[in-house]
């Protein structure tokens, strides 16, 4: 992130203070969360919230439950939240949060527990013009469900817009599961539509079958595309006549992973990344393409639904091939533009039809692959850069109209 982040700093001319400041986390809270398991032992788990920055309104991140999970990578994904959240135009700060847990060690019970001490210790932090949590790895709906709870418990109201992500029953969005998706569906098409590749002449990889793969596979092969590569955890599969993604989410429903799909021929997860094909989309997991597979990637596209899928030494190696990069910020930024379209709803009490999340979200994402795509124009460089550049400028131009405090 911040190598990235130091070039788009210096292509902007940033001064040394405003660099220093925009580098730095607002706030770092560090909690422990005291938990008495069922045999009456007292185990004590760590938890984290960081808000890298709320210039542009209250932060928004998710919470991630990991046995592994360090503050300083909540500080690096609490940054990444505040660049994606001005790259969409969305009026929040960046933020992320995480609990340092394995979740496959802990019961139903515990989790809750867990989620609603966390919530708690957090009371002063949280709020829905303060800053606003969501599902990240390892948590889900039900686990914004007790916050949800939790906070509106202390706060003696129902505030559902505390938190996004949350089941539709309790204010959630129609279109949130698939928005990640979706939004990768669409500035993929803006990307073909710059290079002149038509919907129906393209071949698609998709790395990963989870909620954002199997959904921007879905909706590329509806808008006519050739999806010819898919692959999860356990295998990669090809068929260069077009995989029945139908067929394949089935297969995925009913078995849990893809292992033993007959839609194609199975090939290694390095293949899937090296196909020939025009878009390849990493849905996965970080650092999939990195500078010893970078040479021998052959898509014209690379669509960035995951978080962080390229190593920042690949960079110049994709730059130099000519392959045009849709960066994680904008790619995968559905997501969080749809749970800003929960928290509208939340506020305003009223519910929008699918239709017209889908509508809102398609005009957001158009605009921003625009003007990420005007932005790199402008400083000739490519669309990670200039996304970086496109958040970073209307960050630290919202801070000089605010001014410093103090
Ligand atoms: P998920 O758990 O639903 O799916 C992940 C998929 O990747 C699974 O099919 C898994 O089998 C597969 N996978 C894991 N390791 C793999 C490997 N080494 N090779 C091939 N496939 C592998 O997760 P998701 O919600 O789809 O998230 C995927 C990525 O998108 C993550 O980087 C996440 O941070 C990012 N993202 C998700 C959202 C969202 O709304 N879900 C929003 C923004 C970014």
């Amino acid at each position: 992130m911040m190598k990235r982040f130091d070039i788009a700093a210096e292509l902007l001319g940033l001064e040394p203070g405003l660099y220093n400041y925009l580098k730095t986390p607002v706030k770092q809270i560090i909690i422990s969360i005291p938990i008495i398991l069922d045999d009456g032992r007292i185990e004590i788990f760590e938890g984290y919230r960081v808000i890298h920055n709320d210039i542009l309104g209250p932060s928004k991140g998710g919470i991630r439950y990991a046995p592994d999970v360090t503050l300083d990578e909540v500080k690096a994904l609490a940054a990444w939240m505040t660049w994606k959240c001005a790259v969409m135009n969305i009026p929040f700060g960046g933020a992320k949060g995480a609990v340092r847990c394995d979740v496959t060690k802990l019961t139903s019970i515990q989790i809750e527990k867990i989620t609603r001490r966390y919530t708690s210790n957090l009371l002063e932090v949280f709020g829905p013009e303060r800053d606003i949590p969501a599902p990240d790895m390892n948590t889900n709906e039900q686990i914004m469900a007790w916050i949800m709870d939790t906070y509106s418990m202390h706060v003696r109201r129902t505030e559902t817009a505390v938190v996004t992500g949350k089941p539709l029953i309790i204010g959630g969005s129609l279109g949130r599961r698939e928005a990640t998706g979706r939004g990768c569906m669409i500035v993929t098409l803006g990307a073909m539509e710059k290079l002149g590749i038509k919907a129906k002449d393209a071949r698609v990889a998709v790395q990963g079958f989870g909620n954002v793969g199997s959904v921007t596979a879905q909706l590329l092969a509806e808008q006519g595309c050739r999806i010819v590569g898919i692959s999860d955890i356990s295998g990669a599969y090809f068929n260069p006549n077009g995989i029945d993604i139908g067929k394949a989410l089935e297969h995925a429903a009913k078995h849990k992973t893809l292992h033993g799909f007959r839609g194609g021929d199975v090939i290694t997860q390095d293949e899937l990344l090296e196909l020939d094909c025009d878009v390849l989309v990493p849905a996965a997991k970080e650092e999939q393409i990195t500078a010893s597979n970078a040479p021998k990637i052959r898509a014209k596209i690379i669509s960035e639904g995951a978080n962080g899928p390229t190593d920042a030494n690949a960079d110049p190696i994709l730059q130099e091939k000519g392959i045009l990069v849709v960066p994680d910020i904008l790619a995968n930024a559905g997501g969080v533009t749809v749970s800003y379209f929960e928290w509208a709803q939340d506020r305003a009490g009223y519910f929008w039809t699918l239709d017209r999340v889908n509508r809102r979200l398609e005009r957001m994402m158009r605009a921003s692959f625009d003007a990420v795509y005007h932005s790199a124009s402008k400083y000739n460089t490519t669309l990670r850069i200039g996304a970086y550049v496109l958040a970073i400028d209307k960050v630290a131009k919202t801070l000089k109209t605010r001014g410093i405090y103090g």
